[in-house]
């Protein structure tokens, strides 16, 4: 099994599939996934919140940006977008709120053509003050795997008990189509069980719950690397294509395809 953690609070530039050009910056304590998911295909390795952890002060992030942002100017690189994202997710750091303000202003003094992105999977939207910060991003991009409790608890494995995903999804209509849905598509088996996020019911209840979330676009995608769960498998693209081409007729949604 292979994990990706990342050691810096600023990381990259890397070249991103669904993004271009972005440079990381991670919320998240260094060299350990810190998440109120689970997801049997994260990257970032099994295993959560358990324990303790340091995060990275509101300080040190904008230090680490600011000194990022000014060497990259000097070599002539100038990115995309400026990604939270990481070894976790960034809407459980405390301070994300204040955080996203000091990332627009270094962003409108160094590199005012970048859009900022937050790769959030959706968790803590039903806080006021994390959907205002949300609110303020260019590309505010959030989770919905399924619309099917079960295929959530199995597949995204929510720390919290009382998850609902029907209740996430009513909080992402508050964002009134301020949103992009990210949507990443896996068949496979973990413990016994079959996990398949294309079926007809899957794919019938994600196009309702998008008809009424009513997002900015979505972002159809599937599995790139090895995952910890190494029985699962990558939707091949003409698949991903079908299933855009669906939501595409019955709502009118456009999307873009990462396959
Ligand atoms: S939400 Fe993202 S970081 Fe968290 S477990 Fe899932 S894939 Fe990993």
């Amino acid at each position: 099994m292979s994990t990706i953690l990342f050691q810096d609070i600023i990381f990259g530039p890397v070249k991103s599939r669904r993004l271009g050009i972005s440079l990381g910056i991670n919320l998240l304590p260094l060299n350990r996934k810190f998440c109120n998911f689970d997801c049997l295909y994260c990257e970032c390795g099994l295993g959560n919140m358990k324990g303790r952890s340091t995060l990275p002060k509101a300080e040190q992030v904008v230090t680490a940006l600011d000194l990022k942002l000014q060497a990259l100017l000097a070599e002539g690189v100038i990115p995309d977008v400026l990604t939270f994202a990481g070894n976790g997710e960034p809407t459980v750091h405390p301070d994300f709120p204040a955080i996203i303000d000091a990332v627009i202003i270094l962003r409108d003094r160094w590199v005012p053509k970048a859009k900022i992105s937050v790769l959030s999977n959706s968790s803590r939207i039903d806080k006021a003050e994390i959907r205002a910060a949300l609110l303020k991003v260019d590309n505010n991009i959030l989770k919905l795997d399924s619309a099917l409790e079960s295929t959530v608890q199995l597949l995204n494995r929510p720390v919290r008990n009382t998850y609902s995903i029907q209740e996430q999804i009513q909080y992402m209509q508050l964002f009134e189509g301020k949103l992009i849905v990210q949507t990443l598509f896996v068949r496979g088996t973990f413990e016994g069980k079959t996990i398949d996020n294309t079926s007809e019911e899957e794919i019938t209840a994600w196009i309702e719950a998008l008809r009424k979330i009513k997002p900015r676009s979505v972002m159809i995608y599937t599995i790139d690397r090895e995952t910890p769960v190494q029985s699962l498998e990558k939707i091949p693209l003409k698949e991903l294509e079908k299933i855009a081409r669906r939501l595409q007729d019955a709502t009118g949604l456009p999307s873009t395809i990462a396959g």
